[in-house]
């Protein structure tokens, strides 16, 4: 069977068997250099391009999202722009390969979009991007806070004050800072929504700094979205399962742990990245008005508390 999984003639909405709507996958027990790029995946993961068919749920918002280049965030920007939404993208600045490839898609849908590159660890940035992302879009009532840092180690003495620091910085306490400077331009029915992971529930003995962080953003989420629902700001998490995108293969798992990447999921395969966008758009639009402080699992079968 063909890796490509691009060639998908349905779309979100088809009815279709989730065990079939997309191959098995293997990947090549290969690791990409750097913090990896999609362009340079094999097989190719499915971003929406041509499977994601907006409904007009997201007419006129305002999303900045982080990580938005690639993997989940670039879906999630995909189908943002396909329900209606304007988007900022911010990202490494050397993935802005990836983020230009976004953003043609975007404006092909026919919204506007900003890509803003820069480092989630630099404090003056998140201020700037956030300044960046109002100016380009005319204000900001969608923050996702998806950018995220996943080193997988042989074994948990191999984790260094490096890799420690770095992951927490980006994964959580980017997380912190980037909600602060941005409250003051969320106006009521503004939604802020965090990526955690499945790995805040079961964490794999290689991932325990990320994992910690994980659990951190769930803990974080549901504080967040106490104080901030009497002013009418939602906020709610992702937990995603094994999901194909570049994190995984430039570092985020041991190389010989690729070939088998998502295969003990009740589906039996790992999730492509559009197959989350859902919930990022459901937890984005007001049709989830009453839903605060939830975290939507999106694992393809693996239980969570
Ligand atoms: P991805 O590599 O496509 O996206 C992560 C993005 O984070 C990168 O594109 C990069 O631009 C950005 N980033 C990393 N370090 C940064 C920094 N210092 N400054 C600015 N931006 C930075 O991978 P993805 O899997 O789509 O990851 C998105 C989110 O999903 C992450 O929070 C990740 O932890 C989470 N997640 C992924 C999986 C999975 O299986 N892929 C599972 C659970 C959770
Ligand atoms: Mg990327």
């Amino acid at each position: 069977m063909s890796q490509d999984t691009h060639t998908t003639t349905t779309d979100q909405l088809t009815l279709q068997d989730p065990v079939k709507r997309y191959p098995s996958i293997s990947p090549p027990a290969e690791a990409l250099p750097g913090t990896g790029l999609d362009a340079e995946m094999t097989p190719k993961a499915d971003l929406g391009e041509k499977s994601y068919r907006g409904t007009g749920r997201l007419e006129g918002r305002k999303a900045l999202i982080t990580g938005g280049d690639s993997g989940i965030g670039a879906a999630t920007a995909i189908a943002f722009a396909r329900e209606g939404a304007d988007v900022a993208i911010t990202y490494l600045p050397e993935e802005d390969q990836d983020a230009q490839n976004v953003a043609e898609i975007i404006r092909e849908s026919g919204r506007t979009v900003a890509t803003i590159p820069g480092d989630l660890r630099d404090k003056a940035f998140t201020k700037k991007l956030v300044d960046e992302a109002v100016k380009a879009l005319g204000g900001l009532d969608i923050l996702v806070n998806n950018g995220g840092k996943q080193v997988a180690t042989e074994s948990f003495d191999k984790i260094d004050d490096e890799q420690l620091e770095a992951t927490f910085d980006i994964n959580i306490l980017a997380m912190f800072r980037l909600v602060r400077t941005a409250l003051p331009h969320l106006k009521p029915g503004s939604s802020i929504i965090n990526t955690t992971s499945i790995q805040a529930y079961q964490p794999s003995p290689t991932l325990l700094d990320y994992a910690s962080t994980k659990a951190a953003i769930n803990n974080f989420t549901k504080g967040l979205a106490e104080a901030l629902a009497p002013q009418g700001i939602r906020v709610n998490a992702v937990a995603p399962g094994p999901i194909w995108t570049p994190l995984q293969p430039s570092g985020g798992q041991l190389p010989e742990d690729l070939p088998e990447f998502g295969k003990a999921t009740g589906l039996g395969r790992a999730g492509q990245p559009t197959e989350l966008a859902p919930a990022y758009v459901f937890l984005a639009s007001p049709e989830s008005s009453y839903v605060i402080g939830e975290t939507l699992n999106v694992n393809g079968g693996m239980p969570t508390p």
